[in-house]
Formats: structure tokens, sequence, C-alpha cells
């Protein structure tokens, strides 16, 4: 049994140390160089070419370089019966909430403002909102969501929470399901997207979806750029309903030359740099799994494919 490491997507040469060190007896073939495709049963993998597991008929097991399974999930050609798994990396969750939290701070206390301001040697106090008054609202409460509320509520931030199933989670009030959607965006005050991309959630940043935001709401998508209509986020900017915006993530990314994003004064862009995955961190998560496939026991953070997350 062989383990695939195939990430166009992403340098895999600290992935196939870390993988050595862990477990140096591993057989490891990095994609594109020369291997059987019969030996391989494990994958792991960021941006795979499409179709190309179709290939490899003794594949059992596809394990993500990272926390999102949407470049996984969404090739039409994958085999049925393969199962697939996410990380769940407490680094991860960290860095995701320290740059939610920073990202926050920076809008409630006007950060770009007083850049906008410096530059054009302009003296320009304006008053702010202090944390308690603020309400965060977070799409997708899950791993990373959850870490996220955490260090909100540390800073005095009230903080509210939506997902499929209800949560019960200390100082968060919890909403789920689509008849409390409008109740939850009704009263998020900011709204950070921290949802799976899956046929149900793709586009739901919509015109509808914002409007039924508190005037002056803020957003920030740090999920994917294919939750985002583009178009109805630039509408409802410029037309002073929401204040503004974080994105870390896009349709295309780099994002295109031109892109309206790029220049806008109240949109902020970072190059998905939310949480960045630390292969160090997550390959013992990738060789437990790989020894429990071995010794056919269940593997830790599988993805349901029907619901693709
Ligand atoms: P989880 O699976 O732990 O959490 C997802 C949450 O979304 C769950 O609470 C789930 O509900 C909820 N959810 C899923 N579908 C729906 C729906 N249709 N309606 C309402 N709620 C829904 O994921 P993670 O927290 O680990 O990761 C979230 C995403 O963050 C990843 O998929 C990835 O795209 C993105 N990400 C971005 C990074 C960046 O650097 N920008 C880095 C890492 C991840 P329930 O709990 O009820 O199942």
């Amino acid at each position: 049994m062989s383990l695939l490491v195939i990430s166009p997507g992403k340098d895999p040469e600290a992935w196939v140390k870390a993988l050595k060190e862990q477990h140096p007896g591993l057989n490891i073939y990095v994609y594109p160089e020369d291997h059987d495709k019969e030996e391989v049963e494990f994958a792991l993998t960021w941006k795979h070419p499409r179709g190309i597991f179709k290939n490899y008929p003794n594949l059992k097991v596809i394990a993500s370089m990272g926390a999102g399974v949407d470049h996984i999930t969404s090739d039409e050609e994958l085999p049925e019966n393969i199962k697939i798994t996410k990380v769940v990396d407490d680094r991860l969750e960290e860095d995701m909430g320290t740059f939610v939290l920073s990202l926050i701070l920076a809008h409630q206390r006007n950060l770009l403002h007083y850049r906008e301001s410096q530059l054009n040697e302009k003296w320009e106090p304006v008053p702010y909102t202090r944390n308690n008054q603020i309400k965060v609202g977070i799409l997708g409460i899950g791993n990373l969501g959850q870490r996220v509320a955490h260090k909100l509520l540390q800073n005095d931030f009230q903080v509210i929470g939506f997902s499929r199933n209800k949560k019960e989670i200390e100082n968060v009030e919890s909403f789920a399901g689509e008849d409390e959607l409008d109740e939850f965006l009704e009263q998020s005050n900011i709204l950070v997207n921290m949802l799976p991309l899956t046929p149900n959630t793709e586009k739901i940043l919509d015109k509808e979806l914002f409007e039924k935001l508190p005037k002056g709401a803020y957003l920030i998508n740090v999920a994917r750029g294919e939750h985002l209509v583009e178009q109805d986020l630039l509408a409802k900017v410029d037309d002073g309903h929401l204040s503004g915006a974080a994105l870390d993530v896009f349709w295309e990314e780099p994002i295109r030359d031109e892109h309206p994003f790029w220049k806008h004064p109240k949109i902020r862009v970072t190059p998905h740099i939310a949480s960045v995955t630390h292969p160090k961190s997550v390959v013992p998560q990738i060789i437990e799994n790989y020894e429990r496939l071995q010794d056919r026991e269940p593997l830790k953070n599988e993805v349901k494919r029907d619901i693709g997350y």
C-alpha cells in the first residue's frame, strides 16, 4: 500500500518531509512522478487534476490538505465508494480566530479610514462603537467558527451562530435551519462567513441576504469565494446598506487586474491567508488515518459525502 501526494495547488516538499519524519517506512509517491497506480490506496491532495482518481483502482481514501473539501467534492468524476477526510487542527483554528478578530477590531476602530486619512494628510477623527455593543453573527459555526466565537467573546463582543443543527456553546445564541436564518441575519452587525462550500451554500451571500442584515452591517468572508455574489456585494456597499467588507477568498484567485475590489475604499482584500495549513501540524492526523485504513478502523474527520462537508 502506498500514499500518493497530489497537490498541484501547493508545494508538496514540506508535506513529504513531514510524512517521512512521522512514518519513515511509508511508501510515498508524488504526482506526477512515475508510480504504480494499483498500489495507491490513500491520496493526500489539494486541487488535484479533475477526473484523475478514477485511474486508481484500489484508492480508498482521499485526504484533504486543508479544512475545506470542496476542491475534492466538486470533481464530478469522483468514484462513489471513496472516503474523504478533512483537516481539524488546533493551529488552523487558532490562526483563523486571531485573523477574524484582527479584521473585526480593525473595522470597529476604523483603521481603514485612518489609513486613507493619513495618505491624504488629513486629521479626521470619527466615532466608534464599543465591542460589547456589536453583535457578530457567525454563519457556519463549526470547528473554525467556534474558535472565532471564543476569541470574540474574550474581547467582549456579543456572538450568535448559525448552523444546520442547533448548538450548545456557552454565551453564544444558536440559530439553525432555514426557518431561523432571517432572525439570525437581522441581528448580525458583523457577518462572518465560515460555511463550507456545498451546492446548498454556493452564492448564499447575495442581495437578498444582505438586505436582511441591519443597515451598516459589515461582511467578512473567510470561507470560499463561490459563496459570494460579487456584484450584489458591490451594489450593497455602494448604496450604503453595508458599511464594507473584508474578503480573503474569491471566485478567481488571484483576482484579475482591474477587478473592482482592488481599489474599492470600503473593501479590504487579503490573498487567502486567513489560516494556512502547516504540514507538520497536520501530518500526524493523516498518518493516523493511513494506519486506521490499514487496520480497518473508522477514519477520523470523515466527510459526509451526501451533504458535502
Ligand atoms: P466545519 O464542517 O467544522 O463547520 C461548518 C459549519 O457550517 C457547521 O457548523 C455546519 O453546520 C455549517 N453548515 C454547513 N452547511 C450549512 C448549511 N447549508 N446551512 C447552515 N449551516 C451549514 O468546517 P470548518 O469550520 O472546519 O471550515 C469551514 C470552512 O472554512 C471550510 O470549508 C473552508 O472552506 C474554509 N476555510 C478557509 C480558510 C482560509 O484561509 N480562508 C482556511 C481553512 C478553512 P453543522 O455544525 O450543523 O453541521
